[in-house]
This record gives structure tokens, C-alpha cells and sequence, in this order.
């Protein structure tokens, strides 16, 4: 049996430059391969893709951990720039070796399908346009980071408005939303000319690859086999048809709770249900116990797995001098083991983030029994199905004593996170659509006439919410939107992905234990199967129709009359 060469361990590719991996790739790429050495091939390379991501990752995870060591930030580009651009280009070239030979098995389907889809559409001519595009998305990030205002005599980022729209003082917050809605508005111009090039660059990438339009290849690309375009059309009428009336009850009660005459849309942030902020932990040590403690109580294998990345120092939770700002899960793909990083600082979003993070971790853990590593990671719509319905699953257990909170408070958290749940859809759906009229309708490289769609667009998905006077910043939003800019396409996910959480979750209220079994059998499918398959083992299915959609909303809104009628 022929064997390949392959780096000791993560740890040994740590200073590696692309010229001490490259004999790796060219050793696969030009041995003599047959349906005889095919699965240790797979194996071979499926190693070394492990062994370099965990470096890389390892590299990623120092630097965002302390971003103002040079050394750190230098290893991370070594990686991020020159490694894994060529590891990826590499890849592909090993991809096709796999297609020539015509080989698959039970199992591997789907990476085949992925690997086949992916160099139907590649296009020498594009990978110039991809580098653009990159560097288009870098001035996004720089024009909307360096984005300031003045506040009270402060120089503050937007971000850092946030507590101010959550003000109850009305004059207050309807200060601080102007104020950031003016510091895209003098930039209008500027993003808008900066689109118009990623237009054209993404309209050239499809038309070189043979596609009518962006939509369709981003289709492709994105390895969408189990939707259409047209299925997500039918997601947004059936959020019209079902959601939008549901908010619209939810902001006359905002309305009759705040004494409003009508809701503009500086009253969105207030929060109803009390006047504190929760603070649901004072140290990390705190933190990390109860969050131990809840996802035993949903599971004692998920509860094992948690308490395993705190002993392994898999977690790198508290808000320090120097951190990245954010929060993500990652894996370690060689020594199959994910991590969470994020900034804690002790408020009820720091819950929320991890609860949702360790979902991630969850399938990571599930998915790594999967022995190669392609058949390990599935798309976003199966991702965020992990860790939104961890969300849910998590939240019957986030009161005392298990969780952080009081009965009272735990109730609150949980309304929020529903209503968040009910607001969020319309967004979702705004976003798609929108992006669906750019790239088919013919006009989306207009500046004006995308500001004119958008408002309609707007009008359809968002009511109850008064905007009079207020077009301009209403027009904003969409500036504020990175994905529009930096990853066109993606945000339907997150709206397949939580009809299929609360899907799972309608299952736990009357089967906790089955409904957890299902969440976790479909986890360890990692990405062997397709979506349709994936979502029947957790006991969901994908949902683009208002019938089911409507079931869904209307056990939402019921569970959110319960809490209020129990406060
Ligand atoms: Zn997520």
C-alpha cells in the first residue's frame, strides 16, 4: 500500500511558509491514483487539509486574542493571505483528480457534488475579480468602521450608540438614532459608488461563468441544491402573509405599553418588560459554571462536551485590552475539538452569544465522528439550525438554579428573544428580496433606482411602524447592511435555519428528550447529506410555505401571550 507524506502536527506547520506545505499538495496532485488507492488518498489529503486548518486556525485564534502583538498579527496574514489562498487553489486541483476518476461511495455524495459543482463553475478569468471584490469589501470595513459620531462632546463609534437607543428618556434615543442614521447618510454617495463596482465585478463573474445573472451563480456557489430562487420568493410572501401582521400586533402592544400615539422607529429598542438591565453574572468563572449547568440539563453529552472545552481551554470568553471585538466558534479540524471566543462583559446578550456559539460546538463535536473532513462541515442553513435551536432548547433552563436568572427574569429573556425571533424575519426577508431585485431586475447597477427599490421592498415587509419625514434614513438601512456588501446572498439562511429551530423546539415542548436525540442525530450527519435530509432527522423540514410558516408564528405569539399574562 502506497503512503503519503504528510506534516507531524498542527504544531509543526506553526511558522510554515507556503513553500515547506507545497510538496504536500504536489506529492497528492502527481501520484499515480486508481479506485485501488483512492480511499487512502483521501485519507492522505483529508489529513493534511486537517492538520494545516487547525494550524491556521491556531494562528487566528492567538491573534484575535491579542490583536496588538505584531508577531501574532503577522502569523495570522502569513496564513489568511499567502497560505490558504494557494492551499485552496491546491484543493481544487486535487477536487478534480477525484471527478476524472469518476469515483464515489455512500457517503461521500455530497462532497463529490460539492467538489463537482464548484469546478463547473471556475473561471481562470474571475480570480481577478475575486481579488477585487476582496479589496472592495476591505473599503466597506474601512469607510463604515472609521465611522464616527458626536455624542455629549464624545468622539463614539456607532456601535457604541447602542445603549442609547434603548433609552427611555424618547428625546434621547431618538437622538442617537438620527446620529447614526446621518453618518451613513453623508457617506451615501461614497457606498454607493463602491457598490456599483461590486456590481459590475459580480455580474462579470457570473456572465464569465456562463450564469444569466449573479443570483444564479451565487446559487451554485453557494451549493443551494435543495432551494431555488423562486422557493425563496415564496419564503418572503409567506413572511408577508404571516409574520409582518404578527409584528404589527407586537408593536401596537409597544405602542400601548409605552404610551405612544404611534411607533416611530427610534422606539424599537426600548425593552418592555423591565426597567434594569439584566446582569446575569459578575466573573467568567460564574459564567462558564452555569452555562455548564444548563446544557447538562438539555443534555448530559452536550453538558459533558461544554465542561470538556472549559477544562481544555477551548474557551476564551471574558472582554480584555486588546481582544478582537465579536464573538465566534471555530474548530481545532485535527484534534476535532471546537472553540468559542467572544467579549463578555456580564449582560444578557453575553448569554445569548454563548448559547448560540455552543450549538456550533455541539455539531462540531457530532460532525468530527464523520472521518474526512469535507464530510464534516454542511452549509449555513444546517449551521445555524445547530445553534438557533440551542437557543430555544436552552431556554426552559436559564433560571436559577441551574442558569443566571430569577423566574421573573428568565421569563423577560425569553419574550425578548421570541420577539427578536418575530422582528428578525421581516429583516430577513427585506434583505433577500432586495438583493433578488439587484441582481435580476436590470437596474441594480442604479444607484437611485436600488434606494427607490429598497423603499419598496421596505413598505412591503415592514409596517406598523410610522416613517414619515424619514426616507432618507429608511434608505440608510441598507448601507448599514454589510452582507448586501460583502457576502451577497447570505442571510436567507438564517431564516430557513430558524424555521427549522422552531420546529425543533414546538418538538421539545411535547418530547424534550426525543427532541434533543433528533437535534443530535442530525448534527452527526456533519454534511454527508442534503438539506432536506439533514432538517427530516431533527425532526424538521425546510419551510418556504405560509401555511407551516403560520403555525410556527402563531405558537410564537401564543408562547409570548403565556409570558406576558405570567409577568
Ligand atoms: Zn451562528
Amino acid at each position: 500500500m502506497q503512503t503519503f507524506s504528510l506534516p507531524t502536527s498542527p504544531a509543526a506547520l506553526a511558522g510554515a511558509g507556503w513553500t515547506d506545505i507545497s510538496p504536500y499538495y504536489e506529492e497528492l496532485a502527481t501520484a499515480p491514483l486508481s479506485r485501488e488507492n483512492v480511499e487512502e488518498w483521501l485519507k492522505s489529503w483529508s489529513q493534511l487539509e486537517e492538520i494545516l486548518d487547525e494550524a491556521g486556525t491556531l494562528a487566528m485564534i492567538d491573534y484575535t486574542g491579542d490583536t496588538a502583538n505584531a508577531e501574532k498579527e503577522k502569523a495570522h496574514l502569513r496564513f489568511s493571505m499567502e497560505i490558504f489562498p494557494q492551499a485552496h487553489e491546491q484543493g481544487v486541483r486535487l477536487s478534480k483528480r477525484l471527478i476524472e476518476l469518476g469515483y464515489s461511495r455512500p457517503g461521500l455524495e455530497t462532497t463529490v457534488e460539492r467538489f463537482r459543482t464548484d469546478a463547473e463553475i471556475f473561471r481562470e478569468e474571475n480570480v481577478p475579480l475575486f481579488s477585487e471584490l476582496e479589496e472592495l469589501s476591505a473599503q466597506y470595513q474601512k469607510i463604515v468602521g472609521g465611522l464616527t459620531v458626536q455624542w455629549e462632546g464624545e468622539t463614539k463609534t456607532i456601535p457604541q450608540l447602542q445603549p442609547y437607543l434603548k433609552e427611555r428618556d424618547r428625546q434621547v434615543r431618538e437622538r442617537a438614532w438620527r446620529l447614526g442614521n446621518e453618518a451613513y447618510l453623508a457617506h451615501r454617495d461614497e457606498l454607493a459608488a463602491l457598490f456599483d463596482r461590486m456590481f459590475a465585478a459580480r455580474t462579470k463573474v457570473a456572465s464569465n461563468a456562463g450564469f444569466p445573472n449573479y443570483q444564479e451563480y451565487a446559487f451554485k456557489s453557494k451549493h443551494r441544491f435543495d432551494y431555488t430562487p423562486a422557493d425563496c420568493a415564496r419564503f418572503h410572501e409567506a413572511v408577508e402573509r404571516t409574520v409582518v401582521p404578527a409584528v404589527e400586533r407586537q408593536l401596537e402592544y409597544r405602542r400601548e405599553r409605552l404610551g405612544l400615539d404611534r411607533v416611530r422607529p427610534w422606539d424599537l429598542g426600548v425593552e418592555l418588560e423591565r426597567v434594569e438591565s439584566l446582569r446575569p453574572f459578575e466573573d467568567v468563572a460564574t459564567f462558564v459554571d452555569r452555562a455548564k449547568s444548563i446544557f447538562r440539563r438539555v443534555d448530559p453529552k452536550l453538558g459533558e462536551e461544554f465542561a470538556l472545552m472549559a477544562t481544555e481551554g477551548l474557551l476564551d470568553l471574558e472582554s480584555r485590552q486588546g481582544k478582537a471585538p465579536g464573538g465566534y466558534c471555530t474548530k481545532l479540524s485535527f484534534r476535532g475539538k471546537p472553540f468559542i471566543f467572544m467579549n463578555a462583559v456580564g449582560v444578557a446578550d453575553d448569554v445569548n452569544t454563548l448559547v448560540h456559539e455552543a450549538g456550533h460546538s455541539f455539531h462540531d463535536f457530532a460532525a468530527h465522528e464523520q472521518p474526512l473532513i469535507w464530510q464534516r462541515s454542511p452549509g449555513h442553513e444546517a449551521a445555524e439550525l445547530a445553534s438557533m435551536s440551542m437557543e430555544l432548547l436552552a431556554s426552559p433552563y436559564l433560571q436559577k438554579p441551574d442558569g443566571y436568572y430569577s423566574e421573573g427574569e428568565a421569563r423577560s429573556a425569553q419574550i425578548e428573544h421570541l420577539e427578536d425571533i418575530l422582528f428578525s424575519l421581516p429583516h430577513i426577508a427585506s434583505v433577500d428580496a432586495f438583493q433578488s431585485w439587484i441582481y435580476t431586475s436590470g437596474e441594480g447597477h442604479d444607484a437611485a433606482a436600488r434606494d427607490r427599490a429598497w423603499l419598496e421592498v421596505r413598505s412591503r415587509f415592514e409596517r406598523g411602524i410610522d416613517w414619515s419625514g424619514l426616507e432618507q434614513e429608511r434608505v440608510a438601512r441598507w448601507y448599514r447592511q454589510l452582507h448586501i456588501f460583502e457576502y451577497p446572498f447570505y442571510y436567507i439562511e438564517y431564516g430557513i435555519a430558524q424555521m427549522g429551530a422552531l420546529q425543533v423546539w414546538r418538538h421539545s415542548l411535547a418530547d424534550q428528550a426525543e427532541a434533543v436525540r433528533q437535534y443530535r442525530a442530525a448534527l452527526a450527519l456533519g454534511g454527508t447529506q442534503g438539506l432536506p435530509e439533514i432538517y427530516r432527522t431533527a425532526g424538521a423540514r425546510l419551510v418556504f410555505d405560509a401555511e407551516t410558516m403560520g403555525e410556527l408564528v402563531a405558537l410564537v405569539e401564543n408562547r409570548l401571550s403565556e409570558l406576558r399574562a405570567a409577568s
